[in-house]
């Protein structure tokens, strides 16, 4: 097969990117002999045949390892290129340090999502790693997981100035990659830490109280929330709570529920 044309490969990254961002990363080769063109109009058919061409020769450059079967993994690292080193918002200006994507096993069941960044996560470039970080850690233990098995990402990816709540134009500009890691991942289950991650995903105005105890369909995966880990640290008697949401988490995901909670 020849080499394909530099535009043709530019145009077929792009169609491919667009498939990716609807969650397709499987591609599968069309015979040509399949092709119905009865209907098509003589003076059509004329122009569409070589166009026919090149789409065949398309999916056999879809054939390339790189190309054909994007995994998980891939995607991700896709997705994380595609986010660059991102001034699409305004927190680009007000003192970040770098973008803190997501962390964790590229094919995990369950996924945690925050709020934002905070200082000790912009300056290590990694969600959940200072105090609250800590106590994530330990309510994923209690779930008899281990932080690699997990993914964990935010609504945002960039550190708000003085941990502010982030704006709704930052969540807005931000939350299309976070969506393109979900359907990238595909986890079983997701939990949303804390109002700001719930109410952004569910599109939701209400208290925690209604968020919690029950499941949210979120574009066909289980959604879950429990209270952020930052909220735990400043009223530990909550960690009951949160380990009632944890045992419902666990129970879909077929997991063993041990005796202990979340200390
Ligand atoms: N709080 C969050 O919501 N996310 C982090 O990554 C750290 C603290």
């Amino acid at each position: 097969m020849g080499v394909l044309d530099p535009q043709l490969k530019r145009a077929l990254a792009d169609r491919i990117r667009f498939y990716n961002e609807l969650g397709i990363y499987d591609f599968y080769r069309r015979d040509p002999s399949q092709l119905n063109l009865s209907d098509t109009q003589p003076e059509q058919r004329e122009e569409m045949t070589p166009r026919t061409n090149a789409a065949v020769e398309d999916s056999f450059e879809l054939e390339k390892p790189e190309l054909k079967v994007i995994d998980r993994a891939q995607a991700l690292r896709l997705i994380r290129e595609d986010l660059g080193d991102c001034t699409r918002c305004v927190l680009h200006k007000q003192g970040r340090k770098q973008i803190v994507f997501g962390v964790g096993n590229p094919k995990a069941d369950l996924m945690f999502i925050g709020e934002a960044p905070g200082a000790d996560e912009d300056m290590q470039g990694e969600p959940f790693v200072g105090r609250a970080g800590q106590l994530l850690n330990n309510m994923i233990k209690a779930m008899g997981l281990r932080r690699e098995d997990v993914y964990i990402a935010n609504i945002i990816k960039c550190r708000p100035p003085g941990n502010r709540t982030p704006e709704r134009e930052e969540c807005e500009t931000c939350s299309p990659f976070l969506m393109r890691q979900i359907a990238a991942i595909k986890p079983k289950a997701i939990v949303a830490l804390g109002a700001v991650a719930a109410k952004t995903l569910l599109a939701i105005n209400a208290p925690m109280s209604e968020f919690r105890g029950r499941w949210f369909d979120f574009r066909g995966t289980k959604l879950a929330v429990t209270y952020h880990p930052a909220f735990l640290l400043r009223d530990p008697r909550q960690k009951k709570e949160t380990w009632k949401d944890l045992r419902m988490v666990m129970k879909e995901l077929g997991l063993a529920i041990p005796a202990k909670g979340v200390e």
